[in-house]
């Protein structure tokens, strides 16, 4: 069987002008990514803001054409699918779920809309598919006629949940799914995230600065530098045995909570690059506290490391005898 979702060299580069009078510059936002995520497997994707996270989500998601490489769920390419197409295999569930939802709508409107949209089955039976999403989403029925503001922050991003998967899509993207809200509901729409993921079989792409959230959630992990995955590993291996210095750092959080603020990392030394500038060689060398030589001159390849995949000079043994 083919992974559920399969990105095979992935770039997109954006044309960016730093300031009006500036020439243009490439800016490689998502720069080689190939991974496969199985189905029922929550990949978590981790890495500072400014890293290609969103650009990828929103590649993934069909809203942004990628300048090279392919997207394929189930095995075909997504590039031959219509954005509708997309839509009816991978939603999305988005951080803020104020935001998110029309005001002036009922919630059974919003959860009813996406049917409708795409004409999925029988109208008569619109009300009966929604209650049911609504009650495996864990909403009273009294909702149904309810507008957003009436609604706590758990409760609407219930609504937005139930949204999303009444399309019965095959991968959902949660994009930070809890991080605008109380600590007190965040765990129960995680573990309605997890029920659901078992009950309707689905498989996720959880996106998060949350590192305790990404361990609870994710059954591997992807970490993001600079447009590539400079690790990816299984959940406990990534969290116990880290390969890469840079999810080192994540993992003893010695970074900057505001990185592009110009402050530098209290242990690293140094601030998040300039991504339209970034440095030559592996671009984290800038900040890495065991840089070589090398480092600023040769890029790492990928390579399989006690089963993690991780591209670090450190662990290549042909450059670690020459330098
Ligand atoms: Fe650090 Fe060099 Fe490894 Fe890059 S390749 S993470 S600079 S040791
Ligand atoms: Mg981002």
């Amino acid at each position: 069987i083919p992974p559920v979702l399969e990105t095979r060299d992935l770039h997109c580069t954006f044309q960016v002008r730093q300031g009006m009078f500036k020439p243009k510059k490439p800016l490689h936002a998502v720069n080689g990514i190939s991974l496969k995520v199985h189905k029922g497997e929550v990949l978590g994707l981790v890495g500072e803001s400014g890293c290609g996270k969103s650009t990828f989500a929103r590649i993934l998601l069909g809203l942004q054409k990628p300048t090279q490489g392919d997207v394929l769920i189930d095995g075909q390419a997504t590039s031959a699918f219509t954005r509708k197409q997309i839509a009816r295999r991978i939603q999305p569930i988005f951080q803020d779920p104020y935001s998110s939802l029309n005001p002036r709508k009922t919630i059974g409107t919003i959860i009813t809309l996406p049917l409708s949209v795409h004409g999925v089955g029988d109208p008569a039976s619109w009300r009966g598919t929604v209650e049911r999403m609504m009650d495996l989403c864990g909403l009273p029925k009294r909702v149904y006629d309810s507008y957003p503001n009436q609604l706590s922050g758990g409760q609407r991003q219930r609504v937005a949940i139930a949204r999303a998967l009444v399309m019965q899509p095959e991968v959902v993207i949660c994009d930070e799914p809890t991080s605008a809200l109380d600590v007190s509901v965040q765990s129960q729409i995680l573990n309605l995230l997890q029920d659901l993921r078992a009950e309707l079989g689905l498989t996720y792409v959880l996106i998060s600065h949350n590192l305790a959230v990404v361990e609870h959630m994710a059954t591997s992990v992807a970490v993001m530098y600079l447009g590539r995955i400079v690790e990816q590993a299984d959940t406990d291996t990534l969290y116990h045995a880290p390969k890469h210095p840079y999810t080192e750092a994540l993992l003893a959080s010695v970074l900057t909570p505001e990185p592009g603020k110009g402050v530098p990392d209290a242990q690293l030394g140094a601030t998040f690059p300039n991504p339209i500038n970034p440095p030559p060689g592996c671009t984290f060398h800038t900040r890495c506290p065991k840089a070589m030589d090398v480092c600023r001159k040769v890029a790492p390849r990928p390579l399989i490391v006690d089963g993690a995949e991780v591209e670090c000079h450190l662990h290549d043994d042909s450059i670690r005898s020459a330098a």
